[in-house]
């Protein structure tokens, strides 16, 4: 008497490391955070990036004002 179960009904699972764009609210594959949860994906920061960023090398968080880095820290 077998009693298998086939598994039909296999979610795929989610990254647990998954971004979502504060400002297009759409998960990335990458996006830059920062501590407070702000998190912007890169054509967000494209598109912003004269609000974020005044050298290039760091942006400014919008939500708590924290300078952060580009780099993958
Ligand atoms: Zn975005
Ligand atoms: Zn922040």
């Amino acid at each position: 008497m077998e009693s298998r179960t086939p598994e039909t009904s296999r979610h795929r699972r989610r990254r647990k490391h998954e971004y979502v764009c504060t400002i297009c609210g759409r998960p990335q594959p990458f996006c830059w955070t920062c501590p407070c949860g702000f998190m912007i994906c890169p054509y967000c920061m494209e598109e912003n990036l004269w609000g974020m960023t005044c050298n290039g090398i760091t942006w400014t968080c919008p939500d708590c004002g924290a300078v952060r880095g580009f780099g993958n820290d």
